[in-house]
């Protein structure tokens, strides 16, 4: 073991495990995307190659740590949800945040040219010096019910901001307003008021809007959909209902679901995650 008097330097580090037995959730932000955006050129409100390419790079995280066992993505957010059990970097904020702010960045610019580049009408190739980074942070939350709330909060989000954004750049595109005019029309302006700007000026029913822009995207390991009508499913219900907590697991079991998991595929579904019916049906995920 290398032993020098500088050695004592390391007593500066402090040190930042998270509370034990709680579900840790990573959150990671894009920096400056606005800016970014206009940059790139992004359609709005939504550009499909952007949320696919932020799919693409939350997928290649989840794939590259099996701790995580579930994603929720947004704009240019992505929430990591790592499992309470988890023990990976003795659960070190610094160590977790900055792993997975990396990973995301490194396939996120990796797998750019795939959702960008490649034809003469979608050529788009980074170049510096604005180019994407991501800032993180790490939040834990003692119970499913604090953690369900967290993702709600999130999706709820999603909802408000995109009938929001749907709505002004409807007023600007094709009501051929100023973005200073539109938002001044949408100030104090309720779901309701939004969704009627939509229809009786532009004819657009908002509930037709894809999913993917409604909905956010919703990243997790699928293994076999538990049917609603199953005595398994009716167990699960009424774990979700009474927001019971997982029992502890014991070690054999919870190396046998971390291969099993490592194996599932993951997939990438644009569903509403505040209601039951989604958890119900996938037990798994929060056991
Ligand atoms: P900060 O560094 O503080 O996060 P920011 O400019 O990234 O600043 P955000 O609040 O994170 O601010 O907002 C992200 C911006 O990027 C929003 O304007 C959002 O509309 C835009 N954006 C993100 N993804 C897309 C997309 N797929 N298509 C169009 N616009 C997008
Ligand atoms: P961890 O994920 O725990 O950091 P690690 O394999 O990255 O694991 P480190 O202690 O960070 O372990 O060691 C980095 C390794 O990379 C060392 O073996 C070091 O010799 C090697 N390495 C780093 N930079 C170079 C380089 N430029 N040329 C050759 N080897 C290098
Ligand atoms: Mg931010
Ligand atoms: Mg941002
Ligand atoms: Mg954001
Ligand atoms: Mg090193
Ligand atoms: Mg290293």
């Amino acid at each position: 073991m290398a032993n020098s008097k500088y050695e004592y330097v390391r007593l500066f580090e402090q040190p930042d495990a998270l509370l034990p037995n709680t579900w840790i959730v990573v959150r990671i932000d894009g920096r400056g995307f606005t800016k970014l955006c206009a940059k790139y050129g992004f359609e709005k409100p939504n550009d499909k190659r952007a949320i696919d390419l932020m799919n693409a790079a939350a997928k290649a995280v989840m794939t590259d740590l099996p701790e995580i066992v579930l994603a929720y993505g947004v704009s240019d957010e992505y929430s990591f949800v790592f499992h309470k059990t988890c023990q990976l970097f003795e659960r070190r904020a610094s160590k977790l945040v900055s792993t997975v702010v990396s990973t995301f960045t490194a396939f996120y610019i990796h797998s750019w040219p795939t959702f960008f580049e490649g034809s003469l009408i979608n050529d788009v190739p980074l170049v510096a010096p604005l180019l994407p980074t991501f800032d993180g942070r790490a939040v834990c939350y003692p119970s499913v019910q604090n953690l369900r709330d967290y993702l709600n909060w999130r999706q709820v989000d999603c909802h408000i901001n995109n009938l929001y954004n749907t709505t002004f750049w409807a007023l600007v595109q094709k009501g051929g307003m100023d973005s200073v005019e539109a938002t001044e029309l949408l100030k104090g302006t309720f779901s309701a008021d939004k969704n009627e700007i939509l229809f009786s000026r532009f004819q657009i029913n908002y509930n037709n809007e894809h999913d993917m822009y409604k909905k956010g995207s919703v990243v997790f390991r699928d293994y076999e959909l538990v049917n609603p009508a199953s005595s398994n499913s009716a167990q699960a219900a009424e774990a979700v209902d009474s927001v019971a907590e997982p029992p502890i697991v014991s070690k054999s079991k919870a190396e046998n679901d971390k291969k099993r998991r490592a194996k599932a595929r993951i997939t990438v579904e644009h569903i509403d995650i505040i209601k039951d019916d989604f958890w119900v049906r996938r037990p798994w995920l929060l056991t």
